[in-house]
């Protein structure tokens, strides 16, 4: 029998984790974590019910990330606390697993085996072939697996785009392959899939992002989720044709842009890029603040600006804030 558990991250956001089995071979996919809801008073932060699994911990093989984000990969660390499993991602997710393992201090021999696009693993009765999604976090992948009983997709987190960055198109020939073979189970979820429509592309967002950027004369400060590489890369190309300094500002930001930078994610040129201690250096309409706290955050560096507790930036009324 091929027994698929959700651990969590079903008609929620957050809590990503799922159990695949099959007599005695199992694996994990995603253990992703949560942000408390309003009635969570002095919880930081929720993790996935792990009793199952420490069941069956004997027979599973490994841990396979889907992306990057915190609502996937956010539980890792406690995940390996308890058991230490060889973890499987591609080099983005893996880098940014990595560093939260040293904010957690921990320095297990922690297995973290790279995996790319088309390429195949096998963990006990399954055999996985990984396929390019295109996501807001970068280097995304959904997982094709074959099983004795037959084969299972799980898409991961996806958006069709054809205008976004090159190698990170959602790699519809590939499913569409597997979908003449013949699917057993097709896992897919969506945010916003009742609502009829297309989300704009990432084309348009960047030349809105140009349009209102261009002829501003304070500083532009814009928010955004601190994964969300592709969108950093384009407002970095507008700052460019726009003659600005970018600067990031907030711990998570300039973690995962530094990641990115060293495996060739971001492409941001030496004198672009300045740190917030040279601001004051440069006249106002030549900087662009990148940072995060696009959803109000109350911690996050934007709403320290708003709110004047920002010990480096303060929000001037010439300034542009973008969300
Ligand atoms: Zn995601």
């Amino acid at each position: 029998m091929l027994k698929i558990i959700p651990l969590g991250g079903l008609g929620e956001i957050g809590l990503n984790m799922m159990v695949f089995e099959y007599g005695e071979s199992a694996f994990i996919v995603d253990a992703g974590l949560m942000f408390p809801e309003d009635y969570m008073l002095g919880i930081d932060y929720v993790i996935p019910d792990m009793n199952y699994i420490k069941q069956i911990k004997s027979n599973i093989s490994g841990v396979v990330l889907t992306h990057a984000h915190e609502d996937h990969i956010g539980a890792v660390p406690y995940l390996l606390k308890e058991m230490n499993l060889p973890v499987y991602g591609t080099p983005f997710t893996l880098g940014v697993l990595r560093k939260k393992l040293e904010e957690h201090g921990l320095f297990l021999p922690v297995s973290l085996n790279q995996i790319s696009p088309r390429s195949i693993l096998e963990l006990g009765a399954f055999e996985l072939e990984f396929i390019r999604v295109c996501h807001s976090a970068v280097d995304g992948v959904g997982i094709a697996i074959k099983t004795p009983l037959g084969l299972v997709i799980h898409t991961g987190d996806f958006k069709i785009s054809h205008t976004s960055a090159a190698g990170m198109i959602t790699d519809v020939n590939k499913f569409a392959q597997y979908g003449e073979k013949g699917v057993l189970a097709l896992l897919s979820d969506s945010t916003n899939v009742e609502k009829e429509g297309y989300t704009i592309s990432d084309q348009e967002v960047g030349d809105t992002l140009g349009r209102i950027s261009t002829g501003r004369k304070g500083r532009i400060i814009i928010g955004l989720f601190a994964s969300s590489i592709t969108r950093i890369q384009q407002v970095v190309d507008i700052a460019q044709a726009i003659n600005r300094k970018v600067v990031f500002n907030g711990r998570s930001i300039e973690t995962t842009v530094n990641i990115a930078k060293e495996l060739g994610y971001i492409n941001i040129s030496e004198e672009m890029e300045i740190g917030i201690e040279q601001i004051g250096e440069f006249p106002d309409e030549e900087i662009i603040i990148i940072t995060t706290g696009s959803q109000g955050e109350p911690m996050a560096a934007l709403a320290r600006m708003a709110s004047g507790t920002h010990k480096q930036i303060k929000i001037k009324k010439e300034d542009t804030v973008i969300l």
